[in-house]
């Protein structure tokens, strides 16, 4: 259901909505929020509610400040966990400079501009995003421990799964919000989860990842657990993957439907213009220094290739046909900001239709048991967020498409953050303390 403004305000009229919660995300993907009554929501369609930007990290400096939250009425959801007296619903927002014109660091606004250039050169793109994340103790006084809730693995059963009735309880809330689960299992480390909810448009399926993770949290909270969506949380078990599926239709055609095994130059571009980016934009797609411990092992890549079925590489076109035919990128992880990595990916592929890029040979080898020989044929993910943060640094595609200061911000925050991290004495203490991106 899209509302338009009338609607929302009928809907909160009707449905005694209170309070109105105008949501955005800073620079990391955090999502935040301010609170209006229903009262003000004409006001904020008609000229935006102001924000101290610069109280907002990545945004802007104290000297030029005031950014205005538009909320935008087709993103409307109501917060099934508040309660039904004084009910509250929550509106993502457009971010406007005080003329009007768009905030350019606003992640929403940049992924717009790359879904205009899919249109305008004649696509549609869609993702479905799969996000994993472990929930975990907390201690007597409430705050997460590293102990994970059970000890049970891919897709085992209660009693040793003991996520079934979280996982039963985010479900039914993501469907009260608009969001379609289609898929949830016990994953493979101990504590572990997944679930999957099904493909949209890409900024839509970027505000359902915020969503998503929001309902996460608060229902872990409800049933007594912290949900994370650190990497790589356990160095000894899976780490959590953020696999990025996307698919691009052509005149309502799926391009990435193979005829008798082929796959149309189109597909095959996107998928060249992914793997010949994927490197210099690594550092937004994967941006802890944390993240580079999950890379290389348990199903999640190092090298960058391709293959139809092979889960130890960085893209799989999985075997299937139809409406789900799909490239799966599975190097992202759930700490991304998904605008940002949507909006480059969906650039990075364009520009390889664009170029008419050649696909790589793929690459049918299991990489975890592969010789030196054979792997030193094959560039690689950055070793770590430093590299990673350098490759950005230098990217022409990200300069293309993110504003020169966000990147700037972007990287001295990285730069401070992983600083922080190489003097503390228990580095994966202090992220998995703040992992609440
Ligand atoms: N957890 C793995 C990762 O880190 C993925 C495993 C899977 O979904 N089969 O990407
Ligand atoms: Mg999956
Ligand atoms: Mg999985
Ligand atoms: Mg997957």
């Amino acid at each position: 259901m899209r509302y338009t403004e009338n609607e929302v305000m009928e809907f909160v009229r009707e449905n005694e909505v209170k309070f109105i919660r105008l949501a955005f995300c800073d620079l990391f993907g955090a999502q935040k929020n301010i609170s209006i009554t229903a009262e003000e929501l004409p006001r904020a369609f008609a000229g935006g509610i102001s924000f101290d930007a610069s109280a907002i990290e990545g945004f802007l400096n104290v000297d030029r400040s005031d950014l205005f939250l538009f909320p935008e009425p087709d993103t409307l959801a109501v917060l099934p966990w508040r309660p039904g007296r004084g009910r509250a619903a929550r509106l993502f927002c457009e971010i406007r400079h005080p003329d009007g014109s768009p905030f350019e660091g606003d992640g929403r606004y940049l992924l717009k501009k790359a879904c205009a250039r899919a249109r305008e050169m004649g696509y549609l793109c869609q993702i479905g995003p799969e996000c994993e994340f472990y929930l975990f103790e907390l201690d007597e006084k409430g705050n997460p421990t590293t102990l994970p809730i059970d000890t049970a693995g891919y897709l085992d059963v209660a009693p040793a799964d003991r996520g079934e009735n979280i996982r039963r309880d985010i479900c039914l809330t993501l469907e009260e919000m608009g969001i379609v689960p289609e898929s949830f299992h016990h994953e493979q480390g101990p504590g572990q989860n997944e679930i999957d909810f099904r493909y949209s448009d890409a900024l839509t399926a970027a505000d359902q990842v915020v969503t998503f993770k929001g309902a996460v949290r608060t229902m872990a909270a409800q049933n007594g657990m912290f949900a994370s969506f650190l990497p790589k949380p356990m160095l000894d078990c899976a780490g959590s993957g953020f696999h990025i599926n996307m698919s691009l239709s052509k005149d309502g055609r799926n391009i990435f439907q193979n005829g008798g095994g082929r796959h149309c130059p189109e597909a095959e571009g996107f998928l060249a213009g992914i793997l010949a980016r994927v490197r210099e934009i690594t550092a937004i797609l994967n941006p802890l220094t944390n993240s580079y411990r999950r890379f290389g092992a348990f199903e999640a890549p190092r090298y960058i290739t391709w293959s139809h079925s092979n889960r130890s590489q960085l893209i799989r076109i999985p075997a299937v046909t139809g409406e789900y035919a799909r490239l799966e990128l599975r190097s992202p992880d759930p700490a991304c900001n998904p605008y940002f990595a949507f909006a480059l990916l969906i650039h990075a592929g364009l520009d390889g239709v664009g170029q008419g890029l050649a696909l790589p040979a793929a690459c049918e080898h299991d990489l975890y048991r592969a010789g030196e020989t054979l792997l030193a044929a094959y560039e690689r993910l950055p070793a770590d967020l430093g590299e990673a943060l350098d490759l950005l640094e230098q990217s022409e595609l990200a300069r293309r498409v993110l504003p020169a200061d966000t990147i700037a911000k972007f990287l001295s925050a990285k730069r401070r953050a992983q600083a922080a991290n190489l003097r503390a004495e228990d580095p994966f203490g202090l992220e998995h303390r703040t992992d609440f991106l």
